[in-house]
């Protein structure tokens, strides 16, 4: 047999979307130009793919670890551990995550604005001031994220994860008292609610929200968690597949994925997570990954923010740029490398939100069968030699076409 080749999975982030009037019932990706995708799809084999399974909303989380191969269904424990691990905080086995958002509660403890004005300065001091408080033999560790958003983690014995929403999800209301379904989740429960009596003490006077006072914005003077979930019992990547991979991906959430699987995760400073992120410079980190790795993960943001902003014009500029990506990785990787090219869920411009539309799949390497397909969109990769698979599927077809598969049977 000869060497095994390497693999690259390029994900467009949101990439499916539905005809657009204004587009003449063509999608995004089926109206911009995309040279690059349009002639590895002639050349490569076609198909479409369900993130987890046909008709399924993915979230990108959930979407990524059935694309790394672990099934949502088994492995997926909430959205909190992710977003903690994204932002760069040490989770352990036992934690429990929570998401958070900086909110501002009036004198009656109503909150008014579940953003905080979507601040974005001084959320790191806030944070800094909550990081390390301690109650009842447990340590709460706090770091902000993206503007109004951040993480907690709970440490300490015998916690559960089954717990209910602080955060009210709406305005006008009190923070919700939190809840647990079984003794453990009762005990986090009541670690949920003393922090957030403590973190409104702890916020209100402190000075960046004095600042934000005395300038007419809203002061964060509370943080609301939600989203409870324990760190997932997950295998390395190494452990699972015999070899290692590496991530070049925008987003904390999928950083999370990776670092928890302790993959190399990549750090691109040119990519930022919309529109004004620099396509080639992500291309150059995968194909000096390919290096290292005989397996890299690569996320393009953009097209997911497009749709949820419904900007058909953005979604167009967002699919170009993933062309370029595409094409700066072909013509650079080794000729044995395969490429895939998917979305990892559709939020359709219409929709405005994540769809549980199939995404189309294109497979490009050396040994692949090229079907009738002759350009990259939702409805010439329904045409192709791949038909219809699963996420789950996607890594293993990549290692059968890399000689990396192990035989099942003599
Ligand atoms: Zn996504
Ligand atoms: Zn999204």
């Amino acid at each position: 047999m000869p060497e095994p080749g390497s693999m690259v999975i390029i994900i467009g982030d949101g990439l499916g979307d539905w005809p657009l009037p204004e587009l003449a019932d063509q999608t995004p990706l089926e109206a911009a130009p995309t040279p690059h995708l349009d002639r590895l799809a002639l050349e490569g084999e076609n198909g479409l793919m369900d993130p987890i399974a046909p008709g399924v909303r993915a979230g990108s989380d959930t979407a990524h670890l059935a694309i790394l191969g672990f099934d949502p269904s088994c492995y997926y424990t909430g959205r909190g551990p992710f977003e903690a691990l994204g932002i760069g905080m040490d989770v352990r086995r036992g934690d429990i995550c929570f998401r958070v958002n900086f909110a501002t509660v009036d004198a009656d403890l109503r909150v008014t604005d579940r953003r905080a004005g979507r601040i974005t300065d001084g959320t790191a001091q806030l944070a800094a001031a909550l990081n390390g408080l301690e109650h009842d033999g447990c340590t709460f560790l706090f770091t902000a994220s993206v503007a109004h958003r951040a993480a907690l983690i709970i440490r300490g014995p015998g916690l559960g994860p089954r717990v209910s929403d602080a955060d009210p999800h709406v305005e006008g209301v009190s923070p919700q008292i939190a809840h647990g379904e079984d003794d453990a989740s009762r005990k986090t429960a009541a670690l949920v609610n003393w922090f957030v009596m403590r973190a409104h003490e702890m916020l209100t006077d402190h000075p960046i929200n004095r600042t934000r006072e005395a300038q007419g914005l809203p002061p964060a003077n509370i943080a609301l968690p939600r989203g409870a979930g324990s760190a997932p019992e997950l295998p390395t990547f190494h452990a699972r597949y015999g070899f290692t991979g590496a991530m070049v991906v925008e987003v904390g959430l999928v950083k999370g994925i990776g670092k928890y699987l302790e993959m190399a995760v990549m750090d691109v400073p040119e990519a930022h997570g919309d529109l004004t992120t620099d396509e080639i410079a992500m291309a150059k980190a995968v194909v000096a990954a390919l290096t290292h790795h005989p397996f890299v993960l690569c996320n393009l943001k953009c097209p997911d923010v497009a749709g949820h902003d419904g900007d058909a014009w953005a979604k167009l500029a967002a699919v170009e740029k993933l062309d370029r990506l595409v094409g700066y990785v072909r013509e650079h990787a080794a000729p044995d490398t395969y490429l895939a090219v998917t979305g990892d869920h559709s939020t359709p411009v219409l929709a405005r939100d994540h769809t549980g539309d199939p995404l189309p799949l294109l497979i490009h390497g050396p040994h692949t069968r090229p079907d009738q397909v002759a350009a990259y969109g939702e409805r010439p990769a329904a045409r192709g030699g791949l038909h219809r698979i699963r996420g789950t599927d996607l890594l293993n077809l990549l290692m059968s076409l890399t000689l990396r598969a192990e035989k099942f049977g003599a």
